[in-house]
Order: structure tokens, then sequence, then C-alpha cells
């Protein structure tokens, strides 16, 4: 496994690889790896001949007040992992060379950010795009794989290589959970006992308005209510936002139909936590 810590070097190693034709697989995390992330990157492995995982944490998608200084790092272990994988090569920058101090330019867009995670934290997704357009000329790419986990994030990024016409396949692969449904989360780990147990509700709460669709509501404003009661009654949870869209557009939908997104985000204790479903095609298929 080739490990590139600076620019220069992620390139030689795709230099490298540039005359045998083959196709390469880009999967970007922030490191804490843990399924959800291995899922991403056998997917890729799968789909491609080489595959190229990043471990940046980026502080341009962190707000002052969030959780920067004490996201969970682990990167001997991430690399430990990615190499029993047989991950072709890791990409680990240094945040001084990704952001010299001379650095000025930002991506931006609109339709698919003024909702859900973009209204709650303004400048995230703009962080998420300069970084990921960076990563995307650096590692230059055929396919990048990113998870429904983070549903609004696969809708802005897919955006983005559509606008602005990058040559790059797009996956999105299906959310990893725990035993118990709760989405596999780098920020799981800051939950204290009584906390992990509580944040079950953000699943069975998808799950009740699920329920309700299949027994044949349509109105957002019913279905929404339904989780948000679920939500409601834990002690530890405080609802940031409970919102059906179209899962392109990331616009609000009245009326709930195949396809549409149901996504949440809802802090427990101080743990601020996402989820999503997609209305399945036939109700009656729900188990
Ligand atoms: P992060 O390190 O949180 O930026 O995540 C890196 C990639 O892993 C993103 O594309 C996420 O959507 C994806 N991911 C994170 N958690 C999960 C999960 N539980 N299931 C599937 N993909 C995930």
């Amino acid at each position: 496994m080739e490990l590139a810590g600076t620019i220069q070097e992620m390139r030689q190693v795709r230099a490298n690889w540039r005359g045998d034709g083959v196709t390469v697989g880009f999967v970007p995390t922030m490191g804490a790896l843990h399924d959800g992330h291995l899922s991403l990157v056998r997917k890729s492995q799968k789909t491609c001949d080489r595959t190229v995982v990043s471990i940046f944490l980026n502080a341009l998608q962190f707000a002052p007040t969030e959780d920067l200084s004490s996201y969970p790092r682990d990167i001997e272990g991430d690399i430990a992992q990615l190499s029993e994988l047989g991950v072709d090569a890791v990409f680990f920058p240094d945040k001084s060379e990704m952001y010299p101090s001379t650095f000025s330019t930002r991506v931006d867009q609109d339709e698919t950010t003024a909702f859900l995670c973009g209204a709650s934290r303004p400048m995230f997704f703009q962080g998420v795009l300069t970084v990921v357009l960076k990563l995307f000329n650096i590692v230059e790419p055929g396919h990048a794989f990113f998870g429904q986990k983070d549903a609004q994030q696969a809708a802005v990024v897919r955006r983005m290589i559509q606008d602005l016409n990058l040559p790059i396949e797009f996956h999105v692969v299906p959310i990893v959970r725990e035993p118990d449904g709760l989405a596999m989360s780098s920020r799981n780990q800051y939950l204290s006992p009584e906390e992990r147990v509580d944040a079950v509700c953000l699943i069975r709460s998808l799950q009740a308005a699920r329920d309700a669709y299949a027994g044949g509501v349509r109105a957002s404003e019913v279905l929404k209510n339904q989780a948000e009661e679920i939500l409601n009654a834990v002690a530890t949870a405080r609802v940031d936002y409970v919102e059906l869209v179209d899962p392109v557009t990331i616009q609000p939908v009245e009326v709930a139909k195949e396809g549409s997104l149901l996504a949440l985000a809802v802090f427990i204790g101080k743990t601020r936590l996402i989820d999503n479903l997609i209305l399945p095609r036939d109700p009656s298929l729900i188990s």
C-alpha cells in the first residue's frame, strides 16, 4: 500500500498508474474509520482496478463552535485497517499544505444546500465542496464513492460533478448500521452509554414515518410529525430538523412519493447525529 503524505507524493502515485490504463476509485474520508467507511472501500475495490482513500480532517467544513478539536483521530489505526483491506494508496495531506495562508478560493452551490444541514451549518457545504474538488484534482479518480448516510452531501457532490463537467462516475453506497439500527458514524464515539441507548431513536423515528407511509399517509407534515413524536419522547434528544425532500434537489416536498428522502438531524446530548431513509417503491414490500 502506498502512503502519500503530501500532494506531490499522491500525484507521483497517480502518475505511476497512468500508463497502465487502470480505473481509479476514490473514497474521501475524515478518518476514525468504521465499517461504514470500509463498505465504500470494498465497493470501490469491486468496481475499480485501484482504490485510493484520503484521510483529511477538513477544518473548512467546521464552524468555530463545532467539534473540530475533539473530532476522533486514529491515523495509525485507519492505515492498518486500509492496509488489511488491500487498499492501493492512502492520501493523508497536512492542513498546512491543503490550506496555505494564501488560500482564498471557495466552491459554492445554491439549490441543494439551502435546506437540511445547509441551513443548520451555513458554511458546511462550501467547505465540503472546496475540499472534495481539491481532492478530485489531486487524486484524479475515474470513480468516486460516497455514503448514503450523508444523503445531502452525496446530492451536493453529485451536482458539482455534473455542473462542473468533472470526468468522474459517482457512486452512492448504502448506510451501514449497528445491530440495533444506529447508523455508524465517527461521532458515535462521543455518546455516553445512556446516550448510545437513546440514539436508537433516530432510526426508530424514521421507521415510524416509513410505517405511516406504508399505511397510506402521504402528507409530509403528518409523516414528519410521526417521526418527531418518537424523538420528542427521548429526554436526551433535541431535534435539529426532520424534513421530507427530493433526493436530487434537496428541496422540500409536500406530498411523499416513492424515492422521497426523509432526513433528520438530532442532538443526543451534545452530539449531533444524522440519518435518513428513502421511501420505498411499493409500501407493501416493507418488512
Ligand atoms: P466522513 O469520514 O464522516 O466524512 O465520511 C466519509 C464517507 O463515508 C462519506 O461519504 C460518508 O457518507 C461515508 N459514511 C460515513 N458513515 C457511513 C455509514 N454508516 N454507512 C455508509 N457510509 C458512511
